[in-house]
């Protein structure tokens, strides 16, 4: 299955990439966790990508676009793949059409204020990706996974979140209409009282996978 997840930053997109990543058997692409690993490592493209994420802002499409086109290349996605957080706009889905073959867009919506609450308490690893919400770290700081020390990103500062939701709305969400145009479109409304593994039991069952 070659799956497209959507939504909101702080939707659980990262969480149930993981999930379904275990389940399916076939690589999560998150171009989020590529940018920032090419910033940690100071490449050439982490330097151009810097100034854009920690403002909360889109990275150029051209930047992106070439990151998943390779990938998509690798053995490992002949498979299958899921894309988490790509595309972001319009030109990056039109692009992605143009080398990838599109089964499902899977749109998980969750209102801004549960958002914003979410990603103000949010703390990652960036060693493998493992994403926590410090209510549930009862003041633990490394990761379950891997140990390595938990960070919090700094585009989950309060006024870069409200830019984030801002650009979201504008540049990401048309890509609701754009998928559901296509007839590919499928929605999770995710409850925001629901444990993890409830809002995942709703993934699957969008999926037929329950
Ligand atoms: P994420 O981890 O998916 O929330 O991405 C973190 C940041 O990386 C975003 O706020 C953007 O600055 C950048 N980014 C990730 N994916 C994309 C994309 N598809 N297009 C443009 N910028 C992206």
């Amino acid at each position: 299955m070659n799956l497209i997840l959507l939504g909101p930053p702080g939707a659980g997109k990262g969480t149930h990439a993981q999930r379904l990543m275990n389940e399916l058997g076939i690589p999560q692409i998150s171009t989020g966790d590529a940018l920032r690993q090419a910033v940690k490592a100071g490449t050439e493209l982490g330097l151009s990508a810097k100034k854009y994420m920690e403002a909360g802002d889109l990275v150029p499409d051209e930047l992106v676009i070439g990151i998943v086109e390779e990938r998509l290349k690798a053995p490992d996605c002949q498979k299958g793949y899921i894309l988490d957080g790509f595309p972001r706009t319009v030109k990056q889905a039109e692009a992605l059409s143009r080398f990838a073959k599109i089964d499902v867009a899977l749109n998980l919506s969750l209102a801004d204020e549960v958002i914003i609450r979410r990603l103000s308490g949010r703390r990652v690893c960036l060693k493998c990706g493992g994403t926590y919400h410090i209510s549930t770290l009862n003041g633990r700081d490394t990761c379950a996974n891997c140990g390595e020390k938990l960070v919090q990103r700094k585009d989950d500062a309060p006024e870069t979140i409200r830019n984030r939701l801002s650009v979201y709305a504008g540049q990401t969400a048309p890509l609701i209409d754009y998928y559901q145009q296509k007839g590919l479109l499928r929605t999770v409304d995710c409850d925001p009282d629901a444990t993890v593994e409830e809002t995942y039991d709703a993934v699957r069952k969008a999926l037929d996978l329950a």
